[in-house]
């Protein structure tokens, strides 16, 4: 699962910060409680000292009035003390109504009696109320009585359970608001980021001169955009090198290949030529202008690349050029029992005679290599504005879904009739950037099993002129 870089850098901060929050909300209340009981037990200490100090001068005669002295004003408020006898049997009492009744189990008594002085913390009363409290015999001197003094603990805990809540209310607020915070921070600091990703979404191969602006600081996002243009460049540099590298080795293989069909042509009038020489000499120039149109194609992609597809328009009959193109495909049609018929008839149009060849023997093309058995037609129709030339075959046809794909550059449909046919996807995008350039538009109508139209239309004479 793919979690935001913004959610991952806020909870781990959020979570370092509930951490140390928590650990507030228990150290703090824990030392202030450890420091409270320490109080409160020295000056149970202290208070215990002067009471047996009375009790030594005076016996138990005053111990009440004493005891009352000894316990007011110790830091728990509701405070008590008591004597008891050995056998645990309440004598004096003063203070607090659970001082009434024995307030020491007989273990701590039996150790308070062999000397020990034990504090400890226990609950009294209906209410289990917690007190803090000292004994100790008053055996070592001369009584063998017990006396208990007690605070109440009731403060202690209030003051203690207080700050507790108050420090988890202050690290709720805290981290709520150090998340929202910290959420928008985190999309302030990730904005130029997200900037340059879709900056860089833009630049394509169309467009690879095009660079990210540099943000003009020396920090990581002006690192990024600037290692980023840096890449740009570096595969601008691989791709016009290649691009001249395709460009160069079409145009040299042109001339050859004119010339290969040239003696072709010229061995195929021999006079007394063998049938079967013959048509190895056909399937031979079938072959190579395949080549010349695969060659021919390129050189035109890479010019396309390089913004350099110029057009040498003149006026033209795009009737006679048809003609040409379709002679020049009769013989594969006849191979592949498929009739190739032209009609309908139209103004010459201003266009560049080499570029609508190349359209006209790529929709012609791919009519035959589709078409197994059948008729292409080749259709001429003029309005007011455009002529409309449309290839049609009576080939497979093509999904609806694919039709949309047709035009992009290296797109090929490998449906069960067209997967054998061969091809480079170039055909299509290539017809489509010269009849753009034209100023003209082109389209398919095509549906499975009832064949092709591939249609493109160029503007009149006087309409071009117009625009
Ligand atoms: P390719 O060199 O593959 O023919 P194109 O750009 O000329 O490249 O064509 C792209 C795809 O369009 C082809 O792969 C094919 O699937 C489909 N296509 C083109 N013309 C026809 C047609 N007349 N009948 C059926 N499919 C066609």
């Amino acid at each position: 699962m793919r979690i935001p870089i913004r959610l991952r850098l806020m909870s781990s901060y959020l979570v370092v910060l509930a951490v140390l929050l928590a650990a507030l909300a228990v150290f703090v209340p824990l030392g202030l409680s450890r420091d409270i009981s320490t109080q409160i037990d020295q000056s149970l200490r202290q208070r215990t000292e002067q009471l047996c100090a009375d009790y030594l001068r005076e016996g138990d005669r005053e111990f009440i009035e004493n005891a009352n002295a000894a316990t007011s004003g110790l830091l728990g408020g509701q405070s008590w003390a008591q004597l008891l006898t050995p056998g645990g049997e309440v004598v004096k009492t003063a203070g607090d109504s659970v001082s009434t009744t024995p307030t020491v189990s007989a273990d701590i008594a039996a150790s308070v009696l062999g000397g020990d002085v034990r504090v400890l913390t226990t609950e009294l009363g209906p209410q289990r109320q917690r007190f803090r409290l000292i004994a100790r015999s008053l055996g070592s001197l001369g009584h063998q009585q017990i006396l208990v003094l007690a605070t109440s603990l009731d403060l202690h805990d209030s003051v203690v359970g207080q700050l507790t809540s108050l420090l988890v209310i202050i690290g709720l607020i805290a981290v709520l608001v150090a998340g929202i915070s910290g959420w928008w921070l985190s999309r302030i600091a990730l904005l130029p980021i997200i900037r340059i990703s879709r900056h860089a979404e833009r630049i394509h191969v169309g467009h690879l001169g095009e660079r990210l602006a540099a943000p003009g600081t020396a920090d990581e996002v002006g690192l990024l955009s600037s290692t980023l243009n840096a890449m740009f460049d570096r595969l601008r540099d691989g791709l016009d090198q290649n691009q001249r590298m395709v460009a160069d080795t079409s145009h040299e293989l042109r001339t050859p290949l004119a010339i290969m069909r040239a003696e072709l042509d010229a061995a195929l009038t021999l006079p007394d030529l063998p049938r079967p020489a013959a048509l190895a000499l056909e399937r031979n120039a079938a072959e190579v202008d395949r080549m010349s149109r695969l060659v021919s194609n390129l050189l035109t992609q890479a010019r396309i690349d390089r913004g350099e597809l110029e057009l040498l328009r003149r006026p033209m009959d795009l009737r006679e050029e048809a003609t040409t193109v379709i002679s020049r495909f009769s013989e594969l049609a006849i191979a592949k029992q498929v009739t190739l018929h032209l009609e309908g008839a139209c103004q010459p149009v201003d266009a560049d005679r080499e570029r609508i060849d190349q359209v006209l023997s790529n929709l012609i093309d791919n009519a035959l290599k589709y078409t197994e058995v059948g008729v292409i037609d080749v259709r001429l129709r003029q309005d007011d504005t455009e002529i409309v030339t449309t290839v049609s075959d009576t080939g497979p046809g093509i999904p609806a879904d694919e039709l949309v794909h047709l035009f992009d550059r290296f797109y090929r449909f490998d449906g069960a009739h067209t997967k054998s046919a061969g091809g480079n996807g170039l055909g299509l995008s290539i017809s489509r950037e010269i009849v753009r350039a034209h100023g003209g538009r082109i389209w398919v109508d095509s549906a499975p099993g009832r064949g092709s139209s591939f249609s493109f239309a160029l503007p009149c004479r006087s309409a071009h002129t117009e625009i």
